[in-house]
């Protein structure tokens, strides 16, 4: 059995069946602690998608609702850099359904209100959260809106379209195009698909890690890359490797390395000054704009996780970041900027920090380039 928590400040229970977002009294909500399992011989038998693992959902063992709506979405391959590096790992999470990794958390996020039949739903997106939405909600028969940026990628709001969600496009930051979905789920009570504050989004990509686990035949790499805006990869990551921890299976956990946007970096200046929690900034422009979030709602956690796994946030120069990702296309990989400021933060850290030459590390890369500006 599982419930919804209050995050630090409050500890209040609720139940997991629920519209509820966030807590009463204002706090962020968690899923509490439940037991988990890895048959890995019933695993190895299942198709290659992110349910073979589902004695680790937050789902009852005869709940099958999930069945309905996948799309195949999980077990992505993971491949080496280049034929020089084998130790350097690019996990191609834009190989998913809407083509970045926002879906292993959309897709169990609407398998959760499917569960509690819900009929509507509201996102809030700087763009590949949308689209994941609105592919998953419209695939479970629900009505979807989509709240964006205006200034989002026209791609992006083509296929948020063609997925039968209403875009509404909001004038102003990121901050202000959370507030208008906020206030639309407040006005008209529906359920608020928010990757950031809904809890079970990360238990959907928490998959991330077990797949990482089950690629490398049971190991942990040294080390795992990912980038940070709201954190909800670096998150679910995390708590996936925590729960493989937990159950024995493995005996350590990865070091986390946290990138952030040179041009928007809240995280990584509260890191650079061992804070536990972050100061909002304004976002100065940068490339990598999906990462760009002035002020992410679960900073403590974030800060938290880092330091747990004796991990780093570094910024990814921002005149780095093109380069980064025409270097990537020259290998073959045609990603959205956001991902190359993940691969161009890399180089610092291997001249930074890098442990030995064989450390094994893992980068992902979790957003197609067709779908950028
Ligand atoms: C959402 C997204 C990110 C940032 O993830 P956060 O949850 O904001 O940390 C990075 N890359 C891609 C492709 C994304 O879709
Ligand atoms: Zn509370």
């Amino acid at each position: 059995m599982f419930h919804l928590t209050g995050f630090s400040d409050c500890g209040e229970k609720h139940d997991p069946k629920t519209l509820l977002w966030r807590c009463p009294c204002g706090g962020l909500l968690n899923v509490e602690e439940y037991e988990v399992n890895f048959p890995i011989e019933e695993i190895k038998k299942r198709p290659a998608t992110m349910w073979r693992y589902k004695e680790a959902l937050p789902f009852w063992d005869s709940s099958s609702v999930y069945e309905h709506i996948t799309l195949g979405e999980g077990c992505t391959p993971m491949v080496s850099l280049d034929s020089d590096s084998s130790h350097i790992l690019l996990k191609m999470d834009y190989m998913m359904p809407t083509l970045s990794f926002k879906d292993r958390g959309a897709a169990l996020l609407i398998a959760k209100a499917k569960e509690i039949d819900v009929k509507r739903v509201i996102a809030d997106s700087s763009g590949n959260a949308g689209t994941a939405f609105a592919a998953y909600a419209n695939r479970a028969g629900m009505t979807c809106d989509v709240y964006v940026p205006a200034n989002t990628s026209p791609k992006k709001l083509q296929q948020i379209k063609a997925h039968e969600a209403t875009v509404h496009a909001i004038p102003g930051s990121r901050e202000d195009t959370a507030a208008a979905a906020m206030e639309a789920v407040e006005k008209i009570q529906v359920f608020y698909a928010s990757h950031v504050y809904n809890p079970f989004f990360y238990q959907g990509t928490k998959t991330y890690a077990f797949e990482i686990w089950e690629e490398l035949n049971g190991q942990v790499p040294d080390t795992i890359i990912v980038p940070v805006g709201n954190g909800t990869l670096l998150l679910g990551a995390y708590y996936g490797f925590k729960e493989l921890l937990r159950c024995g299976i493995i005996s350590n956990m990865p070091h986390f390395v946290a990138i952030q946007a040179e041009g928007c970096a809240p995280l990584a200046r509260a890191f650079a000054e061992g804070k536990d929690q972050a100061e909002p900034v304004v976002n100065s422009g940068t490339a990598a704009e999906g990462i760009a979030i002035g002020f992410p709602a679960r900073h403590r956690q974030i800060l938290k996780a880092i330091a747990d796994t004796n991990g780093i946030i570094i910024t990814a120069p921002e005149e780095k970041i093109e380069q980064a990702r025409e270097e990537l296309a020259k290998k073959g990989f045609y990603v959205e900027p956001m991902k190359a400021a993940t691969y161009a933060g890399f180089p610092r850290y291997l001249s930074e920090y890098e442990q030995n030459q064989n450390e094994r590390i893992v980068i992902p890369l979790c957003g197609a380039g067709i779908k950028a500006k």
